[in-house]
């Protein structure tokens, strides 16, 4: 019998792929499934872009690169970042990674350890708590409430902060609620960290671009005051429906980047070569597949938002950013857990319990609109037979 390491009892897992797999094993039996369970993009990845990817092939781009990435796709990110966000970023603070969750990885294991305490969204991505527990950290969940929006409270975050809190993590928009946090919430929370020079932050924007209604996203980097102490992580998997190729990046303040870089070094030592080449084009060529895809997934969301209102038992809050509709199921009678498995096994339509994202989101189900909008009709009109 193999001896593992205790650490791994308390690494968790992203029950979205679990769903997957059910799914598969499901479509594999002949039935047919509904995938609303998985958070991708279930758009190609745009021509110009895979282009880029063969030409770096054919052009002999085959050995390592820098480990924090070439140095024209971190400025190509920096320049990215001020066309959006309106900030200057020095190239050299960008570490470039493969994909958005090596520096949720990186930055917890950089922070975490025994007796330190960690604050994450929950209901949240559930990456952040599984890597919490593994580097020995306390997660200290920050609850996010329907009634909110969603949002964190900013009094809450600060009111849980100890002499023991390292990092905090952040996360707007959302997954899995699709909630976004309104900039006077943001002020807030960087006016109260005025007062813990010493806690850092984790904004995870990976969504930074997919928000609804005229929204506007407030990334952290426009808060000068905090970016000796701000890790602002973003990528390619959602924007450019990227997730296969495993490109991501994260701006680090400058005591941060030898540290990060040191732990790819140890970890991956690069990003295969040609993905960055493809993120390169991806960053500097035409945006109008972004604006198709966003404003796609904001005609399917108003179609899944209506559609879920509709069911008995069930009441959808409105899904102000991501592709996620997160709506609350208590009516049903149903949990979380039961509400996903009677979704897939008798209605053929995956879905993701609200308790795979933690606690708080009991009552709820995640529903990704990232599918057709026949699809999302099909799979709501099968759950309703369903509720009855
Ligand atoms: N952050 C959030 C909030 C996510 O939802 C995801 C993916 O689902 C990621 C990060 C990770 O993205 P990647 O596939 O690039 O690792």
């Amino acid at each position: 019998q193999l001896h593992f390491a205790e650490s791994l009892s308390r690494l968790g897992t992203e029950s979205a792929f679990v769903v997957l797999a059910r799914a598969g094993q499901l479509a594999a039996q002949g039935r047919d499934i509904i995938n609303l369970g998985i958070g991708q993009p279930d758009f190609r990845t745009p021509e110009h872009i895979v282009e880029a990817g063969i030409k770096a092939l054919r052009d002999g781009h085959h050995g390592y690169t820098p480990a924090n990435g070439i140095g024209p796709l971190r400025e190509a990110v920096a320049a990215d970042l001020h066309r959006r966000h309106n900030v200057e970023v020095n190239p050299d603070h960008v570490v470039v990674v493969p994909g958005g969750k090596p520096t949720m990885f990186f930055a917890v294991l950089m922070f975490g350890e025994p007796g330190a305490e960690i604050l994450y969204p929950n209901p949240g991505f559930p990456i952040y708590e599984s890597v919490i527990r593994y580097s020995g950290a306390t997660p200290v969940p920050i609850a996010l409430k329907e009634e909110n929006g969603f949002a964190f409270s900013a009094d809450e975050v600060l009111g849980q902060i100890t002499p023991r809190t390292r990092l905090i993590i952040i996360n707007s928009p959302a997954n899995p609620t699709g909630g976004v946090t309104p900039r006077e919430e943001v002020d807030k929370l960087v006016a109260g960290l005025a007062a813990h020079p010493n806690v850092a932050i984790l904004s995870d924007e990976i969504y930074s671009q997919m928000l609804y209604d005229g929204r506007e996203h407030v990334s952290l980097l426009q808060y000068p005051e905090i970016r000796d102490r701000l890790i602002m992580l973003d990528g390619w998997s959602k924007t450019y429906a990227m997730t296969g190729w495993r490109l991501g990046y994260a701006v680090w303040p400058a005591s941060a980047v030898d540290h990060v870089t040191r732990l790819c070094i140890n970890d991956h030592s690069c990003v295969n070569a040609a993905t960055q080449y493809a993120g390169l084009a991806a960053l500097t060529g035409p945006q109008d597949a972004v604006r198709d895809m966003v404003a796609q997934f904001d005609a399917r969301r108003k179609v899944i938002v209506e559609a879920l209102n509709a069911l008995p038992g069930v009441r959808c809050p409105d899904a102000a950013g991501a592709f996620y509709a997160f709506p609350n199921i208590e009516g049903t009678g149903m949990t979380s857990k039961q509400a996903q498995d009677r979704f897939l096994d008798e209605a053929g339509v995956a879905t993701v319990a609200g308790t795979s994202f933690g606690r708080y989101g009991e009552g709820y189900v995640r529903f990704s609109y990232a599918n057709s909008t026949e699809n999302i009709l099909k799979a709501i009109e099968r759950i309703g037979g369903l509720l009855g």
